[in-house]
């Protein structure tokens, strides 16, 4: 294990909930239905191209609806994220937000051979880094793993989504592939 802390604290200014634009996992999102209920039709929206800069061209999550392209991300408006209580400017589903909100502003550091190395903060990602705190690298080292992971599966899961192509496909379809699915397993675990 590399440095086992970071200094920083957050001063809840609100930036990352309000300028970010948050990109879920599948696996978060079966996480937030499962533990708040919510409902993902009204809780995801899909991104054309012109209205995302920051995801690369050839990012494997683009979802292909017959040739128009699309991406996951939490649906937002002009006061912030969905989930950002607007009365007391705190996440209102702190205990099952996705993994990219628990890892911001934090960013991996790894050796040349790609052994973990540290964490340090993103310069480029508007959070004011402010140093008054110390935050344990070893459980942001954890969910960097599991993000990974899911990641990886995410990726596949958009690949056989992409591959069928039929009449009206819309990006709202891929809710119903991987949130059916985990209900498919649920059951199985049940039974
Ligand atoms: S931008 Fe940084 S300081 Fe502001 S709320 Fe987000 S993590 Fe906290
Ligand atoms: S899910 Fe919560 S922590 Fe993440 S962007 Fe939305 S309000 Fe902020």
């Amino acid at each position: 294990m590399g440095r086992d802390t970071v200094q920083f604290s957050c001063h809840h200014c609100n930036h990352c909930c309000t300028e970010v634009v948050c990109l879920p996992t599948p696996w978060d999102v079966v996480r937030i239905v499962k533990q708040t209920g919510a409902n993902p039709y009204e809780f995801l929206e899909f991104l054309a191209p012109d209205e995302i800069s920051e995801v690369a061209k050839n990012d494997p999550t683009w979802l292909d609806c017959n040739g128009n392209r699309f991406i996951m991300a939490l649906r937002r408006d002009t006061k912030g994220c969905h989930f950002l209580d607007k009365k007391t400017r705190y996440c209102s589903i702190y205990e099952a937000r996705p993994i990219l909100c628990r890892l911001y502003p934090f960013k991996l550091q790894e050796t040349r051979d790609g052994k973990f190395k540290g964490f340090v903060l993103h310069s480029d990602v508007g959070c004011p880094r402010h140093r008054d705190g110390v935050v344990p690298t070893k459980p942001l080292y954890e969910l960097y793993l599991d993000d990974s992971k899911h990641q990886e599966d995410y990726d596949d899961l958009v690949e056989v989504f992409n591959k069928k192509q039929y009449p009206g496909k819309r990006p709202e379809d891929f809710i119903e592939m991987f949130v059916k699915g985990a209900r498919r397993r649920e059951k199985k675990a049940r039974t």
